[in-house]
């Protein structure tokens, strides 16, 4: 593989990331409290090590699924069109399912998704993401938690990658072209 032509500079470190985490599993756990069992669903692939790392913290009964989701972008339109590449493997109806996503960023993504397990009927759905690029949003949607709110900036880092790469950081950092 050919040598990074950029630098990544540290904008969260890995103990932010494990304090902030450590203080919305509280809240996760009051939310859900009494729950028969959480369906936590992780979107693919970006947020593989955040829920890796908040399921550890939420003392509640919890199963684990995926879904996979890609966006094209079209220059020409503002609107944007997510496909699902892998659905989930569980049923989520009359269930209680928390959707953790690694960046909301334009919105869409998560936008189409939750309109997708709505339709399917669960009890409760409630969303978070690690990340929120406010400045960047064309659709009108909020995570329910969000970890960190950041600038317009591309970042890689803590499951989060650049062409595949940088995922295996433990922080969250910001690439700059050299
Ligand atoms: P949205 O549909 O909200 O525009 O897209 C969100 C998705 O775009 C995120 O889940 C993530 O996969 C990707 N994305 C947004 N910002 C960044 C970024 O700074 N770096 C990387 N690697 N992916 C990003
Ligand atoms: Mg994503």
């Amino acid at each position: 593989m050919s040598p990074r032509d950029y630098e990544i500079d540290e904008l969260i470190s890995a103990k932010r990331i494990a304090a902030r985490i450590e203080g919305l599993s509280r809240e996760i756990c009051d939310t859900f409290a009494g729950t028969d069992q959480l369906v936590v669903v992780g979107l693919l692939r970006g947020s593989f090590v955040f829920i890796a790392d908040l399921v550890r913290e939420l003392d509640l009964p919890v199963e684990v699924d995926f879904l996979e989701a890609s966006s094209y972008g079209d220059a020409m339109e503002s609107r944007r069109e997510v496909r699902i590449l892998k659905d989930l493997s569980g049923e989520i109806g009359g269930r209680d399912v928390l959707v953790v996503e690694d960046i909301v960023d334009t919105g869409f993504t998560l936008h189409h998704v939750l309109g997708l397990l709505r339709s399917r009927g669960p009890a409760r759905l409630e969303t978070i993401a690690l990340l929120d690029k406010p400045s960047r949003r064309e659709v009108d949607i909020k995570a329910t938690w969000t970890g960190f709110e950041i600038p317009d900036e591309f970042v890689v880092g803590y499951g989060i990658d650049y062409a595949q790469r940088d995922r295996n950081l433990p922080y969250i950092g910001t690439v700059r072209f050299t």
